[in-house]
């Protein structure tokens, strides 16, 4: 994987705001920040998106995000964190190697999220079959 971005910060090949690096995981800050303090938490080997991670990867990942969080608010005196993951071109996903993004927060305003719209009737009934139906 030559051209993946995030293998090269892995294997050390570019030089990057590292802050956490174990045997399976790194950790550095995004290049373009959404808010200052916004950190990557990537897995070293290359897997592309969350649906081709391993459950044990995942949960490498998330003790990792459990560890940074703390952190967030010790150092840089934020009072919450978004966790987000951009899975599939459609969702925003640039890089195509899994990475979680952590983005300290210290107020409401500063950040607009995602708006929630009202399903139309029989809507939300007619998802939750086919999703359950998926499942089965
Ligand atoms: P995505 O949209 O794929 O979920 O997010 C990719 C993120 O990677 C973006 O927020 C972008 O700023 C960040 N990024 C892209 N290239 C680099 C890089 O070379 N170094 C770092 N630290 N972040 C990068
Ligand atoms: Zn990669």
């Amino acid at each position: 994987m030559e051209e993946c971005i995030f293998c090269k910060i892995a294997a050390g090949q570019m030089a990057d705001y590292k802050i956490y690096e174990d045997e399976a995981i790194i950790a550095f800050l995004d290049v373009m920040p959404v808010l200052p303090g916004h950190i990557l938490v990537v897995p070293k080997a290359h897997v592309e998106n969350l649906e081709a991670a391993s459950p044990e990867l995942l949960a490498k990942l998330m003790a990792v995000i459990q560890k940074l969080a703390p952190t967030l608010h010790s150092a840089l005196g934020a009072f919450g964190f978004n966790l987000a993951q951009n899975n599939g071109a459609v969702a925003g996903q640039v890089v195509n190697h899994l990475h979680f993004h952590l983005i300290p927060r210290h107020e409401a305003k500063e950040l607009a999220l995602w708006p929630g719209k009202s399903y139309a009737p029989g809507e939300a009934e007619a998802i939750t079959e086919k999703l359950k139906q998926a499942l089965s």
